[in-house]
């Protein structure tokens, strides 16, 4: 049995084996194409985000596909017809700005970008399905139907034209999303503040569908709570009232209408607090000099605050306008003041001040002596309460008139009612979601098609011309507004409705846009008449398996969760969400950062894969920590799985003959359990690590993926395997166990290395496609153990472990610990009161 020196297989050579394999998949553009939706088999639609073509995969993404390729394999090999599909995310600034540095246009530089990446995902032989489904977002075929969308949502009143107040930043030179504004600053240049400038935007109706995204967070348990705990407070729905008081002595002057989520509090209000920038504010301001520099002082302090992203911190300032406003509820003359932490775009630009049961409040009426009154408390009797108390539940009305008594919430409900009965106010809710402000004034995206005429104004470009063709050659400058603004064969176009002469809009899509429907398209990729087939969406969608990061969580998660309800409503899609599942894997750190070139610690995979080979890096991703904690790379780590591989290789290339002369190769049909009958003590061992091998991978698979424990259980299996090497070699277990034992092995081993693993199947024999072959089935009589391990306690201390069969009963259990020794010594001289014994877990002796 023992192969001869000269016949031994080479040493483990990812150098060799990886490259063949690669040549043999690129050559065969079926071999992980989906089957067609009308197949009747099961589907599996599994997706991972793709990446921003950046010219280089870093270490990130190979976390991130490994995952998702490790999932993709285990499911063909589970039989399941699996949707498996790459693209590009390439319109953007980078392109920009790489096109300004190197003077290379940035379609040229997205191109040659993709290509060099997608040579090096080919390299780690992620099983894409890139002939069927790989979309590149910046190439015409893709983006026309974003204007296709864009003209639809428009139809429906979804996309609509605004003059507001934008975030611009001025290093990018265009108009960020509130998203992309972290902490006063870009998102994309961290260390720029964002400036607040006054321009007509695009806008797209995301807040008509506020309540249905956020309660559909409710519905949603394959996603992480952490990702719909953000997007929950991304909307930031509050339930609450409108309000309306009147100003004192001017009759012409509208009402102040204020926002509360505490009506039932109203009683208790001391002043009135406007925004400087509340439309009457502006208007006072007019006659009173005093009045307009102190507001002036605090629009600029809002300014700063706001740039800063610290405006939740702002220190308190306010002035008095000398002006009264009247509480509808009582009649009371309440001093109206304009304060910097009131911000105009936030609910209605006022509120009522109720220092005794709001923080904020109470600092503000302590720091300028504004009155504080009580008017809730635990219950009417109460006498002394510390203020500000802010109940709800628990809390009920005092000093509040005819509502005294009431309890806060049903109060909240009613008075709301009262006020809209009497024409004052009424219930409501806000939102801190705002619509999508889609309009960027950049080169490389999708051009918006709409034109403007002077005699029709803005008008939607006819569907049959699209798309509206980004020019492909344009000089990029950073100065005056859209870059496309520049280029007279693009801006100047006729109009739709009347033929003369118009004016195309030069500003394109927020590349989030792109993103919001991409995996809809890999369904249908080569669709030319219409964005995809409805039929085939409907099989594959929602998306089972979703893998990406958390930075993700609000953006890009919210905008297709949007767009996936517009097309529900426009009758394209029969699903609400567009995935069932959600996974965000962790970051990969070094040195304990997150890798940037600044600090010097970054990982390149192609570094790795030339020291250590693609299946070790690849395997090392996924063992060195859980998919959705953080990675501390570290490079013995790398070196160390690459070892474990090669022992994987040479035990199985030497015992591969067995298999072949066994059963003349490995097939396609599922592998024969050998039995325990006949087998040695520690092939009957063998037998059970292989079969438990086998159930913890697949559990892990189908729930909670801790990947890092499925290699280890695989190391585990390979330490055994090594132990019965020489009983192999001495013919002391069956060729027949030892063909299961290997197959097996391989079989577990493709979804993480899958090149070890299909040279390892041919070198068996095997016939077939080795990721098509079925997943092996564990056997649960053979995996069951032994012997268990029980603990032994007194008085319900532990006092020692004794091994014993695990189909034991009661009584057995009894004698097996009595016959300890360590315990007899202990019971010497003792009582026993009782022996509690808890099958197959645990004996307690009770003693005196
Ligand atoms: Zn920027
Ligand atoms: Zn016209």
């Amino acid at each position: 049995m023992q192969p001869s020196e000269s016949e031994r297989p080479e040493r483990y050579s990812p150098a060799e084996i990886e490259p063949k394999w690669q040549a043999r998949w690129d050559a065969d553009d079926a071999l992980y194409a989906a089957e067609p939706h009308d197949s009747g088999k099961p589907k599996f639609y599994c997706l991972e985000m793709l990446p921003y073509p950046s010219g280089q995969l870093h270490i990130g993404h190979v976390r991130n596909y490994s995952i998702g390729d490790a999932l993709a394999r285990f499911m063909w090999m589970r039989g399941y017809n699996v949707l498996h599909p790459m693209g590009w995310d390439a319109f953007g600034l980078p392109a920009e700005n790489a096109a300004l540095k190197n003077n290379t246009p940035p379609r040229e530089w997205t191109l040659k970008n993709i290509a060099a990446m997608k040579v090096q995902m080919r390299r780690l032989g992620l099983s894409y399905d890139w002939a069927g489904t790989e979309v590149t977002t910046c190439l015409p075929e893709y983006y026309r139907w974003n204007q296709w969308f864009f003209l639809k949502m428009v139809e429906q009143g979804l996309a609509y034209r605004k003059s507001s107040k934008v975030n611009w930043c001025p290093d990018c030179a265009t108009v960020l999303a509130n998203e992309q504004v972290v902490g006063g600053c870009c998102w994309r240049h961290e260390e720029t503040l964002v400036e607040q400038r006054e321009l007509e935007q695009w806008f797209l109706r995301i807040t008509k569908y506020a309540d249905e995204l956020l309660d559909g967070l409710d519905k949603m348990p394959g996603w992480p709570e952490k990702v719909r705990t953000m997007q929950r407070n991304w909307i930031g729905r509050s339930e609450g009232a409108h309000v309306d008081f009147r100003v004192a002595g001017m009759a012409n002057t509208p009402a102040i209408t204020v926002f509360t989520t505490r009506v039932d509090t109203i009683f208790g209000a001391t002043s009135i607090q406007l925004a400087p920038e509340h439309a009457l504010v502006k208007e006072w301001v007019k006659t009173d000099a005093a009045l307009a520099q102190a507001v002036d002082e605090m629009t600029a302090q809002q300014k700063v605050a706001r740039e800063t992203g610290d405006i939740g911190n702002i220190e308190k300032h306010g002035v008095s306008t000398g002006k009264q406003a009247v509480n509808p509820f009582n009649g009371e003359m309440l001093p109206i003041w304009v304060a910097n932490y009131i911000l105009a775009d936030y609910g209605t630009g006022a509120i009522m001040s109720v220092p005794g049961h709001d923080e904020r409040d109470f600092e503000f009426a302590q720091k300028y002596g504004l009155g504080v009154k009580r008017v809730i408390a635990p219950n009417v009797d109460t006498d002394e309460l510390a203020l500000p108390y802010i109940g709800e539940e628990e809390a009920v009305l005092v000093d509040s008139g005819e509502w005294t008594g009431e309890a806060c919430l049903e109060a909240q409900e009613k008075m709301a009612r009262f006020a809209e009965e009497h024409g004052f106010g009424k219930k409501t809710t806000t939102y801190r979601l705002k619509d999508w402000g889609v309009s960027r004034q950049r080169y490389w995206g999708t051009p918006i098609p709409m034109v403007y005429c002077k005699e029709h104004g803005c008008v939607p470009v006819p569907e049959s011309e699209l798309p509206v063709l980004l020019p492909e050659t344009i000089v990029i400058t950073q100065e005056g507004g859209s870059p496309l603004g520049k280029v007279p064969e693009f801006v100047n176009t006729t109009c739709p409705v009347c033929g003369g002469p118009a004016r195309r809009e030069t500003d394109t899509m927020d590349t989030f846009v792109d993103s919001s429907w991409y995996f809809y398209r890999y369904a249908d990729a080569k669709n030319s008449a219409a964005p995809f087939d409805s039929e085939k969406v409907n099989y594959w969608f929602p998306i089972d398996q979703y893998i990406g990061g958390v930075e993700h969580a609000i953006l890009h998660l919210i905008y297709s969760r949007y767009w996936t309800k517009v097309m529900r409503d426009l009758g394209m899609v029969k699903h609400d969400e567009p995935a069932e599942r959600m996974f965000t894997q962790g970051m990969v750190i070094r040195n304990g950062a997150k890798m940037s070139k600044s600090k010097g610690n970054v990982v390149s995979p192609d570094d790795m894969i030339d020291r250590f080979g693609v299946d070790a890096t690849r395997m090392y991703a996924l063992f060195a920590a859980p998919p959705d904690r953080d990675l501390e790379w570290q490079e013995e780590g790398v070196a160390g799985v690459s070892r474990f591989v090669a022992r994987v290789y040479r035990l199985t290339s030497k015992f591969a003959p067995v298999v072949v002369q066994m059963e003349g190769g490995a097939h396609g049909d599922e592998i024969a359990a050998s039995a325990f009958a006949g087998q040695t003590p520690a092939g009957a061992k063998l037998l059970r690590t292989l079969h438990q091998t086998i159930a913890k991978i697949t559990e892990d698979f189908s729930g909670r993926w801790h990947f890092n424990t499925c290699i280890a259980a695989i190391m585990i299996l390979v330490n055994e395997i090594q132990a019965n090497e020489t009983a192999m070699d001495a013919g002391e277990i069956s060729p027949a166990t030892i063909a299961e034992v290997f197959k097996t092995l391989v079989l577990l081993m493709a979804p993480f290395a899958p090149f070890v693993a299909a040279e390892l199947w041919e070198q068996m024999g095997g016939t077939g496609v080795l990721f098509r072959q079925p997943w092996p089935v564990a056997d649960a009589e053979l995996a069951r153990e032994s012997e268990v391990e029980i603990p032994v306690q007194m008085n319900g201390k532990l006092v020692v472990v004794v091994k014993i069969a695990a189909d034991s009963d009661e009584e057995a259990m009894k004698r097996e610990a009595m016959a300890d020794e360590k315990l007899i010594a202990r019971l010497e001289g003792k009582t026993i009161v009782k022996i509690i014994v808890v099958k197959g877990k645990m004996i307690n002796f009770v003693v005196r």
